[in-house]
C-alpha cells in the first residue's frame, strides 16, 4: 500500500453544502476534522472492517461508528434480523417482547445489573442515571473525572474530555454554573482527590460516576486499586458507585469492565454496542435502586422510541453474535497484534510513543508513558498526529480524527487488514518522523 494523492472531491463538494446548512457540517461535532486539518470524508457505504467514501475510496475503518460496529458493519445477520423486524414495524409505543429478550441479555451479562431501562443513546442514559443517583440518596453532587465523557446533559460538560478538548472548548457557553456547582472533579487514578472531596462535602455526594476505562481522552486504564478503591469510598461516604459503560460495554469483555476488572457498581449505563448500529442506550443497575424509575417508582424518565423494535433488534443480534465462543479472544488477540505493531513502527521510526489495548478497544499518545490522567495524556503531540491521520487516510486507514479518542477493532479485522494497516503505520510514521 503506498500513499497516493486521494481524490476527495466528492466529499469536499458535500461538505461544503453541508456548512450552510448545519452547524460545521456535521450532526456531532467528533465527525469534522478540525483537530486534524483537512475535510471529513463523507462516507457512501459500510461492510465489515471496510468503510467506502462517496469518491469511491476503500478505508479499514477503526472507528466502527464510535463502538457499535464491534461485529463488522453491516453484519449479515444483523441486516437479515433487521429486514423481518421492519416488516413488522419500526416502532410500537406500547411494550413489546424483544425488550424482555435484551433486557434478560444485558442482565445476564454485567454483573450489577438486576432491573434495565432502555433509552435511546448514551447521553440519555447518563442524564437519566444521574437523577436516579440524585433520587435515591437524596443528595446533590456528583463525583466526575477530568477527561472523561458522560454525554453532553449541563452537569456533565466540564472537563468532559476528547469532543470538548479536540475544540478547545473548556466547558460550554449555554451550562449554567448553578448546574456546574454540583459537579465536583478529580484527576483519573487519584484515589486521594476523590478522598478529599468526600471530606470537604459530607453527606453531599449522591455518587461516583466514571469510565472504568477511559475512551473519551485518548485510551487511560485504571490502575490496579484504583476501581477498587472508588467502591470502598463510596460504601464508606453512602454515595453510590457508576460506571459509564457506554464504551467499554461489551467492546472489553462480555459483561463490560466490571465483569473483567470484578468490581460492581451499584449503577452502570450502556449505548454503543447494544444497540448494534440503531440509536439504543440503557441503564441498570441493582433491583432496590432501579425500582425508584417510573412507573415502578417517582423518578420520572420517559421515552417515545425507547426500546423500539428495530433497535431492540440489532442490539440482540449483535449481542449473539459476540456471545459466541472465541469472541473476545479474537477480539483481543486482533488488537494486541495492532497496537503493538504500532508502537513498533513508531519506535523504528524514532518517535515518542505510549500505548495499550483491552479487547477490542486501543490507543496510544505520541510522547512519553505512562499516561494516567487527561493532563499527562495533553503531552501527546497533536500536530504530529494530525500529519499522521493524514497519511494513514492517503493509505486506506481511516482513523479517528483527534488525538484524544480511543481506535476500536470489531470481529471483521482480518489478519490481512491488520497486516495492510501495519505497513500504512510504518511508511507514515517514517514519513512524519
Ligand atoms: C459515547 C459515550 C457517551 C454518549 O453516548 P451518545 O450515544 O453519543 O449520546 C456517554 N458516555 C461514554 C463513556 C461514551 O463513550
Amino acid at each position: 500500500m503506498t500513499a497516493n494523492a486521494l481524490n476527495t472531491s466528492r466529499s469536499k463538494e458535500i461538505f461544503r453544502a453541508a456548512q450552510e446548512i448545519m452547524p460545521g457540517g456535521v450532526s456531532s461535532p467528533v465527525r469534522a476534522f478540525k483537530s486534524v486539518g483537512g475535510q471529513p470524508i463523507v462516507f457512501d457505504r459500510v461492510k465489515g472492517s471496510y468503510a467506502w467514501d462517496v469518491d469511491g475510496n476503500r478505508y479499514i475503518d477503526y472507528v466502527g461508528s464510535w463502538g457499535p460496529a464491534i461485529c463488522g458493519h453491516t453484519h449479515p445477520e444483523v441486516i437479515a434480523a433487521l429486514h423481518e423486524t421492519l416488516e413488522k414495524g419500526t416502532s410500537f409505543g406500547a411494550p413489546c417482547e424483544l425488550e424482555n429478550n435484551l433486557a434478560k441479555m444485558v442482565i445476564d451479562a454485567v454483573p450489577s445489573v438486576e432491573m434495565v431501562r432502555f433509552v435511546n443513546s448514551g447521553t440519555e442514559a447518563c442524564m437519566a442515571v444521574l437523577r436516579l443517583m440524585r433520587a435515591f440518596t437524596g443528595r446533590e453532587k456528583v463525583i466526575k473525572f477530568e477527561g472523561c465523557y458522560h454525554g453532553h446533559a449541563d452537569m456533565f460538560l466540564v472537563k468532559a474530555g476528547s469532543g470538548v478538548a479536540t475544540l478547545g472548548l473548556p466547558d460550554s457557553p449555554g451550562v449554567p454554573r448553578s448546574t456546574t456547582a454540583n459537579t465536583l472533579t478529580a484527576p483519573y487514578n487519584d484515589l486521594e482527590a476523590v478522598k478529599e472531596l468526600f471530606a470537604e462535602n459530607p453527606d453531599a455526594i449522591s455518587g461516583v460516576i466514571l469510565e472504568p476505562v477511559v475512551g473519551n481522552a485518548g485510551f487511560i486504564t485504571p490502575e490496579p486499586g484504583f476501581l477498587e478503591g472508588l467502591r470502598e469510598l463510596t460504601k464508606e461516604n453512602g454515595a453510590l458507585l457508576v460506571f459509564d459503560e457506554v464504551m467499554t460495554g461489551f467492546r472489553i469483555s462480555y459483561g463490560g469492565a466490571q465483569a473483567r476488572f470484578g468490581v460492581t457498581p451499584d449503577l452502570t449505563t450502556m449505548g454503543k454496542v447494544i444497540g448494534g448500529g440503531l440509536p439504543v442506550g440503557a441503564y441498570g443497575g441493582i433491583a432496590e435502586i432501579m425500582e425508584m424509575v417510573a412507573p415502578a417508582g417517582p423518578m420520572y424518565q420517559a421515552g417515545t422510541l425507547s426500546g423500539n423494535p428495530l433497535a431492540m433488534t440489532a442490539g440482540i443480534k449483535t449481542l449473539e453474535l459476540l456471545k459466541q465462543e472465541g469472541a473476545y479472544e479474537r477480539l483481543e488477540t486482533t488488537t494486541k497484534r495492532l497496537i503493538s505493531g504500532i508502537l513498533q513502527a513508531a519506535e523504528e521510526a524514532g518517535l515518542q510513543i505510549t500505548g495499550s489495548s483491552i479487547g477490542g478497544m486501543f490507543g496510544f499518545y505520541l510522547c512519553e508513558g505512562p499516561v494516567r490522567n487527561f493532563e499527562e495524556a495533553k503531552s501527546t503531540d497533536t500536530e504530529k498526529f494530525g500529519k499522521l491521520h493524514r497519511a494513514m487516510l492517503e493509505r486506506g486507514v481511516y482513523l479517528a480524527p483527534s488525538a484524544f479518542e480511543a481506535g476500536f477493532t470489531s470481529l471483521a479485522h482480518s489478519d490481512v487488514d491488520i497486516d495492510a494497516t501495519l505497513e500504512a503505520f510504518r511508511e507514515s510514521f517514517t514519513a512524519i518522523s
